[in-house]
C-alpha cells in the first residue's frame, strides 16, 4: 500500500479550474486502486498570491513542495500583475531552480477523435525532453542591458547538465515503443550546432552519453527545419532533446500539432522533486468561463502517479496512470467531450466528469 502527500499549487487563470477536474480524476481512482493513498494539500502561488501577501511563492508554499512527494500544479501570472522590474510572476519557473527540476518532460499524443491540424492526421506520439535550468533562459534575471542600445543574454550550456537531461532521453527512449512511423527507437538531438559555440558542445556531450545506449538510434536536427519536420513528418519522431528555449518553443508548436495547448501535459523532474503541470499558461482570455479543456491538467496528473509508482516501485500507481490515460482516449472519441479549443461545446466541469465516468465503466 502507497500513501503519497501531494502539495497542490492552483495558481492563476484557468489553473484552479482545471486542478479541480484533476482533482476529481485522481479521487475517482481511490476505488479502482484501494491501496494507493493520496493526501492534498492546497497552497497560494502567482499574482493573485503576490498581489495579497508581496509573494508570488511564500515561503511556507515552498517549504510544502520541498516535503511533498509530488507537485501538482496549475498555472500561474497575470499580464497585468508584474514585478517592480516589469518581469512577469512565474513561480513556477523560480520552482525549476529552486526544487533542481531539470527535465521538462513534455509528451506530444494525439488521441483519436480530436480535429487534426495536420493532413492526412499522420499518428503522432512522441516526447520532447526540454533541458530546464540553464541553456538561454540561465540568464533570466541577469542578463545585461548597456544604455539605449545594447542588451546581452547568454546561453550556458553545461556537460553536467547536458549530459543527465539527455540521458534522461534514452532512458525514457528505453521505456516507449520506438516512433509510430517504424516503431525504431531513436532519440533526436535538436540544436543549432551549426551556428553556436555551446550548440556543438550540446551535441559533443548528446554523442558521447549516446555511446552507452547503442541500441537507440542517434538523430539530429536543427531546430529551424526541425521545426518543418514536425509538421512534414512527426510521427518519425520518439524522443527529442533540446535545450531549454528550443525546447520550450519546439513544445508549443508541437502541442498545436496534437489540439493545442489544452491537449499538452507536461512534468519537471529533477532527482528529488516532481512538479506536474499542463504546458499551457493561465489563459487570461477565457479564465472564469468555465470553458478551458481539462485534458492537460488531468493527463499531468497521470504523468504524475508515473513518476511516482516508477518512483517508488509501486506497480499500483502505474496502473493507475494508465487508467487515466485509457479514460481520457475513451472521454475523447466522443465530440460532445470536446472543450471549445476542440471546436465543441463542452464545459470544463463536464469533461472532467466525463473522465470519471469512463475510469468507473473500467
Ligand atoms: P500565460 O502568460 O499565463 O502563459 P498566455 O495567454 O501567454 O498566458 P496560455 O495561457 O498558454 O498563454 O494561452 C495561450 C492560448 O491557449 C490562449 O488563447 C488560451 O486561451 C489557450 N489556452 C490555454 N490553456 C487552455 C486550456 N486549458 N483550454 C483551452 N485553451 C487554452
Amino acid at each position: 500500500m502507497s500513501a503519497y502527500t501531494i502539495a497542490v499549487l492552483p495558481g492563476d487563470g484557468v489553473g484552479p479550474e482545471v486542478v479541480a477536474e484533476a482533482l476529481k480524476v485522481l479521487l475517482a481512482l481511490e476505488k479502482p486502486f484501494p491501496g494507493l493513498r493520496l493526501t492534498f494539500s492546497e497552497h497560494p502561488v502567482g499574482a493573485r498570491c503576490y498581489t495579497e501577501t508581496g509573494s508570488d511563492l511564500p515561503e511556507s508554499t515552498l517549504e510544502a513542495c520541498r516535503r511533498a512527494d509530488a507537485i501538482l500544479f496549475g498555472s500561474a501570472g497575470d499580464p497585468e500583475v508584474r514585478f517592480p522590474d516589469g518581469t512577469e510572476i512565474a513561480p513556477q519557473i523560480t520552482l525549476r531552480f529552486l526544487l533542481d527540476l531539470y527535465a521538462g518532460i513534455r509528451p506530444i499524443k494525439k488521441y483519436p477523435g480530436v480535429p487534426p491540424l495536420l493532413s492526412g492526421d499522420p499518428p503522432i506520439d512522441y516526447v520532447i525532453m526540454r533541458e530546464n535550468t540553464e541553456g538561454l533562459y540561465a540568464s533570466r534575471g541577469a542578463g545585461v542591458r548597456v544604455g539605449d542600445d545594447v542588451a546581452v543574454d547568454n546561453m550556458v550550456i553545461t556537460r553536467t547538465g547536458t549530459e543527465r537531461i539527455v540521458c534522461h532521453a534514452f532512458e525514457i527512449a528505453l521505456q516507449r515503443q520506438g516512433a509510430p512511423e517504424d516503431g525504431k527507437r531513436r532519440v533526436t538531438c535538436v540544436d543549432k550546432a551549426n551556428i553556436l559555440k555551446s550548440m556543438a558542445f550540446f551535441r559533443q556531450v548528446y554523442d558521447r552519453v549516446a555511446g552507452d545506449y547503442p541500441d537507440i538510434e542517434r538523430d539530429y536536427a536543427y531546430v529551424d527545419a526541425f521545426t518543418v519536420y514536425q509538421l512534414r513528418n512527426p510521427a518519425f519522431y520518439d524522443v527529442v532533446v533540446a535545450e531549454n528555449m528550443f525546447g520550450d518553443i519546439i513544445s508549443d508548436l508541437a502541442a498545436a500539432t496534437v489540439g493545442g495547448m489544452g491537449m499538452a501535459p507536461s512534468a519537471d523532474v529533477g532527482d528529488r522533486c516532481g512538479l506536474f503541470q499542463p504546458s499551457h499558461g493561465t489563459g487570461p482570455d477565457i479564465a472564469g468561463q468555465g470553458i478551458a479543456n481539462p485534458v492537460a491538467q488531468i493527463l499531468s496528473a497521470g504523468m504524475m502517479l508515473t513518476w511516482l509508482g516508477e518512483r517508488h516501485n509501486e506497480a499500483d500507481a502505474v496502473a493507475a496512470a494508465q487508467t487515466i490515460d485509457r479514460a481520457v482516449a475513451r472521454t475523447l472519441t466522443d465530440p460532445v467531450n470536446h472543450t471549445a479549443d476542440l471546436g465543441g461545446r463542452a464545459a470544463t466541469a463536464a469533461v472532467g466528469d466525463a473522465v470519471v465516468e469512463a475510469i468507473q465503466k473500467g
